[in-house]
């Protein structure tokens, strides 16, 4: 029998204690963790429920699919980050549209964000992200690179620089997981330790925001858990 899917606020409450738990066991402050709800291939009236349930923060990962949505929930107050790819020729509508990029790794499309973006909205926070294991199907920038393209990044004027976003590679013991968060944790270390003043990881999904928490996380992108299964 086909059932309506749960209310996300049920859920939502889930999570935000999973990541009250995972706060506490690291000794950190739950509200030093921004809970990023993951909204793609949800509908809006899906996000719209989950406004009402008092989440402010939603993550897109495609541009037609988001611009849709924003359009149908202009009368809601929500922070809206973009987490997917970012190709030169989507530039334009995500400077537009987003309060955040999470996905910036490479020069060029970082410079004609800071060109785009309007001067009456407010600067565009971002993350980079970064490439962790060298897995050819991600992207993101290569630890060895990631100074160069901070140091541009943190110059551009209508960009922010936050800090830094990976999607690691996946792996079956939590441990393991948790030391690729760690890498990132370091990283964003060494950059600080050169005069960055990076205060924002973006790490954990719905499978290991524990793992990622525990290291540091100050902003988990969690869909399934949110949402349950993608509808599109
Ligand atoms: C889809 C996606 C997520 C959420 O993944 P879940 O496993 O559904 O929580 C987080 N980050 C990025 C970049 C994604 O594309």
């Amino acid at each position: 029998m086909l059932t309506a899917p749960q209310n996300p606020g049920v859920a939502l409450a889930a999570v935000r204690e999973r990541i009250r738990m995972a706060a506490v066991s690291a000794a950190r402050d739950p509200a030093s963790i921004t809970l990023v709800a993951v909204s793609k291939g949800q509908p809006a009236a899906r996000v719209r429920e989950a406004i009402r349930a008092g989440q402010v923060d939603f993550g897109e990962n495609y541009l037609q699919e988001a611009a849709g949505k924003l359009a149908e929930l202009a009368d809601e107050q929500a922070c809206w980050h973009y987490i997917g790819a970012l190709q030169a020729n989507k530039t334009r509508d995500v400077a537009g549209l987003f309060d955040w990029v999470h996905t910036i790794d490479r020069e060029r499309t970082a410079r004609r964000l800071s060109d785009q973006r309007s001067p009456h909205a407010a600067p565009l926070q971002v993350c980079l992200q970064v490439r962790l294991g060298a897995e050819d199907t991600k992207s993101g920038v290569d630890p060895d690179n990631l100074r160069a393209l901070a140091d541009v990044v943190a110059g551009l004027p209508r960009l922010r620089l936050r800090g830094l976003m990976c999607i690691p590679p996946e792996e079956t013991a939590p441990e393991r997981q948790r030391g690729w968060f760690r890498q990132l944790a370091d990283l964003r270390d060494a950059l600080n330790a050169a005069g960055h003043q990076l205060d924002v990881l973006s790490m954990g999904m719905s499978g290991d925001l524990e793992q990622a928490i525990a290291e540091g996380a100050t902003h988990v992108r969690v869909g399934t858990a949110v949402f349950g299964a993608r509808q599109g």
